[in-house]
C-alpha cells in the first residue's frame, strides 16, 4: 500500500516539473511575427527595452513582455542586445 502511494507521489512530481518547465517560455505573436522570451534566462534588466527602436518591449514583474508586435520592423536589435539569449524572434 505504501509502495503504491509513493508511486503516485512520484508521478505527480514528474508531471508538475514538466508543467513548470513549459511555463518558462512565453510566446507573443501577431501576424507573421512571433517573439518568444525564455523566462528561465531573462534577468529583467531591460536591454531589449532600450534597444528596440519602436518600443515593443517592457519589463513587467522582472521579465520582458512584448506588445504591439505589429509595429516591429524586424531589425533584430532585441535579440542582439539580450546578454542571456533569452529572446527568439521569428525574423532574426
Ligand atoms: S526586431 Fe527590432 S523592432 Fe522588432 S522587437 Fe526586436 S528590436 Fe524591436
Ligand atoms: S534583454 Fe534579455 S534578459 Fe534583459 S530584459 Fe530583455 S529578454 Fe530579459
Amino acid at each position: 500500500m505504501a509502495n503504491k502511494k509513493s508511486k503516485i507521489i512520484a508521478l505527480v512530481t514528474v508531471c508538475g516539473t514538466k508543467e513548470a518547465s513549459k511555463a518558462m517560455k512565453k510566446e507573443f505573436k501577431e501576424g507573421n511575427i512571433t517573439i518568444v522570451v525564455d523566462y528561465d534566462k531573462c534577468k529583467g534588466a531591460g536591454e531589449c527595452v532600450t534597444a528596440c527602436p519602436v518600443q515593443i518591449f517592457e519589463v513587467v514583474n522582472g521579465k520582458a513582455v512584448a506588445k504591439n508586435i505589429k509595429e516591429c520592423i524586424e531589425c533584430c536589435a532585441c535579440t542582439n542586445a539580450c546578454p542571456y539569449t533569452a529572446i527568439e524572434h521569428s525574423s532574426c
